[in-house]
């Protein structure tokens, strides 16, 4: 019982299981996927069957899903980690869902004497590759404590946002200014593309100038530009974000017309079969759609 149950070995998964195995954790792990299974296997880390062995041999249990859904699945289901997780058990779900489906499985845990935080992650792939994630928490005090040296091993800034829930709302937030970025981003540079511009001049006049940001100075410069789309993060986790926040937002009763434009923009992208790809990609599809050269830098 002292090993660490880790669940979802994707893009984020895999990189940040390995790092928290690096760092000196025993884990047990498990995804649909076997071949991400493969690569802890080969690192060390112990490989369940199922949901439920992983529930029944750790202490605390990550879980690092697509969805909404496959959570609700993972952690509720008949097979899931309530059914099987001892009480004093701590999950902590780092994946990005509703904030409502979050509350609603920490009041199922508590039930059953199971501490639940959600974590999700900021930053990039390649960061949780280099163990440099940052964590949005939500959990109280105690149980925070608890976990936070775990969260260490897999990143660098780890912010306790408030009370469980907490974490998700401040990742959706977030989410909100980075996935519509990509979309303004995308617009732009298409212009530039249009206008036959140098796309280098272009970028060093906006990284001079307040119109500058994250997504286009860090991610597009070792993404997109550089003609390398494989995710990194996908259109389709971008196009469930901007869902998730349109629909938060709309329960709260704030007004968010951009995020949903922006959804129907990362919709259009899908349809043309970019889903799979990088969200820096978006560029690529507009340009693709208005018949224009995609962005590289040489
Ligand atoms: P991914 O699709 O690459 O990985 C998800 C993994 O979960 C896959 O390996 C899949 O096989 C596995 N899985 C799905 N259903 C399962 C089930 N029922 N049981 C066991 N395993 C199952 O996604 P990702 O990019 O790793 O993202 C994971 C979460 O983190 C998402 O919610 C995403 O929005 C969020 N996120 C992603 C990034 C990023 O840059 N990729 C950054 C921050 C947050």
């Amino acid at each position: 019982m002292d090993r660490i149950g880790f669940i979802g070995l994707g893009n984020m998964g895999r990189p940040m299981a390995s790092n928290l195995y690096r760092k000196g954790n025993r884990l047990v792990v498990y995804d649909v996927n076997p071949a991400p299974v493969r690569v802890l296997a080969e690192l060390g880390a112990d490989v369940a069957s199922n949901v439920a062995e992983v529930a029944g041999q750790s202490r605390i249990l990550f879980t690092m899903l697509p969805d909404s859904a496959a959570v609700d699945q993972v952690l509720a289901g008949p097979d899931g980690v309530l059914a099987y997780a001892e009480r004093g058990t701590v999950i902590v779900d780092m994946s990005t869902i509703d904030p409502r489906v979050t509350d609603r499985l920490a009041a199922a845990a508590s039930e059953r004497g199971i501490a639940f935080v959600d974590a999700p992650v900021g930053r990039l792939a390649s960061h949780a590759q280099r163990g440099e994630s940052l964590f949005m928490v939500g959990a109280d005090d105690a149980t925070f404590a608890c976990v936070k040296p775990l969260l260490e091993a897999m990143g660098t800034t780890i912010h306790h946002c408030g009370p469980v829930g907490s974490g998700m709302r401040t990742k959706l937030v977030n989410n909100y200014l980075a996935i519509i970025s990509c979309q303004l981003n995308a617009e732009a540079v298409a212009l530039s593309q249009r206008f036959g511009l140098s796309l280098e001049k272009t970028l060093d006049v906006i990284h001079g100038t307040t119109a500058t940001n994250g997504q286009l100075k860090i991610a597009w410069a070792s993404k997109v530009l550089k003609g390398d789309i494989e995710p990194g993060f996908t259109i389709d986790l971008a196009h469930k974000d901007l869902s998730l926040i349109v629909d938060a937002a709309n329960a709260a009763k704030v007004p968010v017309p951009i995020a949903a434009v922006a959804r129907e923009a990362y919709s259009s992208a899908r349809a043309r079969g970019y889903g799979a790809k990088d969200f820096s990609a978006m560029v690529d599809a507009l340009c693709e759609s208005a018949g224009i050269e995609k962005p590289r830098l040489l």
